[in-house]
């Protein structure tokens, strides 16, 4: 199964994400994560790459092109995967189409949080990470256990640093902008399922796997 989650920022596409691939067994690949790793390495692409991150805006194409494809090619991805954060721009659409055409293993489903921008820039402003291993929180929605600290490890919470609000309207009109019309492209060419977003993720989790479960009827079976 190859999944797509499209939605703004702060949808919960994450969230669903981990959750889904449980469910399914298959691998959850977040691109802003690939991304955040190469900048804690310190590697070539992370330096390259940060500038647009903390500012909000997108990493170029032929970059997150480049890692992305490369990160499908790998046999981890054969048995299936969760796409969450690409693509994001049409030409990035395209070459995923175009790889997944070469080794004939189209997307199943595109999965769309339609979420309204209050409750999206809400959970922004709530939205928590572990530095340490990276688990995600949300002080009014998804707290952590202890205030302030990670549930695995203890680890003091931080906000990513482009949770800040001018960061987020950047990225809110990138997604109007560049990613909403992708909605109009996998219409056409693809399953879309709308999911309201805007609901607690026990809710939009059971809304995906009927959805899931409705279309592709075997996949609850052994
Ligand atoms: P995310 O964790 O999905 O919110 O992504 C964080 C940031 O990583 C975005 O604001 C972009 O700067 C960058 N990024 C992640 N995925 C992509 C993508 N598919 N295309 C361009 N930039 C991306």
């Amino acid at each position: 199964m190859n999944l797509i989650l499209l939605g703004p920022p702060g949808a919960g596409k994450g969230t669903l994400a981990v959750r889904l691939a449980e469910h399914l067994s298959v691998l959850h690949l977040a691109s802003g994560d690939i991304l955040r790793t190469e900048i804690r390495n310190g590697s070539d692409l992370g330096l390259s790459v940060q500038k647009y991150m903390d500012s909000g805006q997108l990493v170029p194409d032929d970059i997150i092109i480049q890692v992305m494809i490369h990160r499908l090619t790998q046999p981890d991805c054969a048995d299936g995967f969760i796409l969450d954060g690409f693509p994001r721009t049409l030409p990035q659409a395209q070459a995923l189409n175009d790889r997944l055409a070469e080794v004939n293993a189209p997307i199943d489903m595109v999965l769309y949080l339609d979420t309204d921008q209050d409750i999206i820039i809400s959970r922004l402003a709530g939205r928590r990470f572990c530095p340490v291993c990276q688990a995600s929180y949300n002080i009014d929605t998804m707290p952590p256990v202890e205030t302030g600290k990670c549930d695995h490890d203890q680890a003091d919470l931080q906000t990513r640093p482009d949770d800040n609000p001018q960061v987020i309207r950047t990225r809110l009109e990138k997604y109007t902008q560049l990613t909403e019309p992708l909605l109009d492209y996998y219409g056409s060419a693809s399953r879309v399922a709308r999911l309201d977003g805007n609901k607690d993720i026990d809710q939009v989790n059971i809304q995906a796997q009927q959805v899931l479960t409705k279309t592709f009827s075997s996949i609850d079976k052994p």
